[in-house]
């Protein structure tokens, strides 16, 4: 096992794992930019060393600085969070080139997962169903209409290199076909610096629904059920939960062992999640994202496994702490994301935190790094905390989630907050019927 791990992240995630490696015995190494010098997870960790200047380009993106951290310190291994470098395919092999670990999967594997196309083929490959789209890359406009008359209208044109839900367009006919295969491509030139689009039947109504996966690299696979992370604004979650109201145990055993197999015969190694879109009754597979995801305490609440830990153990060569038959699902687990937001628009605002009080009692985990007198700075995401609720079931969760939004106090910012509290007075939100459209209307027709 390791002794020290170096967390190349910040914020909430960088204190999670701190903690998992308190838990194992395990020395911490925090990086911070600059800007983070008061952050949370610089005080929490182990050591702290700065890496650079505020824009994260220049800090939390800069690969020698975290090598020369690693160094430094003596850290053997890296756990990359989610965001940052966590799926950068580059920066796992540097980090092995310099005889560290990487606590994620091979640069193989993500390569293979970040790229949409490739990712696309491999699933059909190994038997995970997919959404009826174009065949590889679109080329150009007459392309375009060719594939979008073979599959039928609607259609939804997306970056091969897309992620973050940017570079996504929508048309309804041949009309609208045009331009949004314009802006989509030049969306994702821009944010992606690569132009190539490809094309899927736009489903109407869908849930979003993603099965956690591990794998232990050697060539047997896991599935941790599934999350429904519906309730999304532009393509971001907002409100997560597990299990799926809406699944049944027999689609759950069906969905989760075609992807447990799929982890195996790939011999992925450590947590993944494979992410979907249901509707009536069908899976279509997405996208792969090979990290720890935002919202992983969902399916720590329902089944009681520390998720970070078992990527640590992974990474390091242990087996799996669990096989298939030891998951049970325990109870309903939710979670919302604070983010240091206004409303109506969303935008983004940082400043000082004036007061900030946790919720607790039973069955409420609120994982943040803020503190009082804490300066949220601009550079970096909004998200600033989330607060999970588990209970036996999820009339018992969503009363829990209403309690403990009431005891919370985030003062000196705008946050999200307001949003959840409004949620929770919608019949659709205590009958879990909504889709992925559902927030995005309910939002055009109350905050607008
Ligand atoms: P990103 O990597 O940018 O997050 P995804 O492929 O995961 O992109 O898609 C993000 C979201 O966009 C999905 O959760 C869903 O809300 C919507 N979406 C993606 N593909 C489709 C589709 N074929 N039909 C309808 N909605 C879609």
């Amino acid at each position: 096992m390791f002794e020290k791990i170096l967390i190349a992240n910040r914020g909430e995630i960088a204190l999670r794992v701190v903690r998992a490696c308190r838990e194992m015995g395990i020395k911490s190494v925090a990086v911070h930019s600059t800007a983070d010098a008061d952050a949370m997870h610089v005080r929490m960790a182990d050591e702290a060393i700065c890496i650079g200047p505020p824009s994260s380009g220049a800090s939390y993106l800069n690969f020698p600085a975290i090598i020369s951290a690693c160094e430094i310190t003596g850290a053997q291994a890296i756990h990359p969070g989610y965001g940052f470098l966590s799926e950068n395919a580059n920066f796992v092999q540097i980090v092995e080139d310099h005889g560290l670990t990487f606590i994620g999967p091979s640069a193989a594997h993500i390569r293979m997962m970040g790229d949409k196309i490739t990712a696309k083929d491999t699933a059909k490959a190994l038997g995970i169903p997919v959404v009826p789209g174009s065949e590889g890359g679109v080329p150009d406009l007459a392309a375009a209409k060719k594939a979008a008359d073979d599959m039928g209208y609607p259609v939804i044109i997306k970056a091969t290199a897309g992620g973050g839900g940017r570079g996504m367009k929508v048309a309804k006919d041949e009309k609208e076909l045009e331009t949004a295969f314009r802006t989509a491509r030049s969306e994702a030139k821009a944010a992606f610096g690569n132009d190539e689009v490809y094309m899927e039947k736009y489903l109407q109504k869908p849930r979003h629904i993603e099965i956690q996966v591990f794998g232990d690299g050697k060539g047997q696979g896991v599935h941790l059920g599934e999350r429904d992370c519906s309730l999304q604004r532009r393509h971001q979650k907002v409100f997560e939960e597990a299990p799926g109201p809406c699944i049944t145990p027999e689609e759950r055993a069906r969905i989760g062992k075609i992807c447990a197999d799929a982890i195996g015969k790939m011999g992925y190694s450590g947590a993944g999640t494979i992410e979907f879109l249901y509707e009536d009754g069908e899976f279509y597979f997405i996208e792969m994202n090979t990290r720890l995801q935002v919202e992983h305490p969902v399916t720590e609440g329902i089944f009681g496994v520390d998720l970070v830990r078992e990527q640590i153990r992974v990474a390091s060569g242990l087996p799996l702490s669990f096989t298939q038959d030891d998951l049970k699902i325990n109870g309903h687990a939710i979670e919302v994301r604070i983010n240091a937001e206004r409303l109506p628009n969303f935008s983004p605002c940082p400043g000082k935190i004036t007061q900030y009080h946790a919720p607790g009692g039973l069955g409420v985990r609120m994982d943040s790094a803020l503190y009082d007198g804490y300066s949220i700075p601009p550079y970096y995401d909004s998200l600033i905390g989330k607060l999970i609720v588990h209970g036996r079931d999820r009339t018992e969760a969503l009363a829990r989630l209403n309690r403990a939004l009431g005891e919370l106090i985030v003062d000196g910012v705008d946050t999200t907050i307001p949003l959840f509290h409004a949620l929770l007075q919608e019949p659709d939100i205590h009958s879990g019927n909504y889709n992925i459209h559902w927030l995005e209307k309910w939002l055009a027709s109350n905050l607008a």
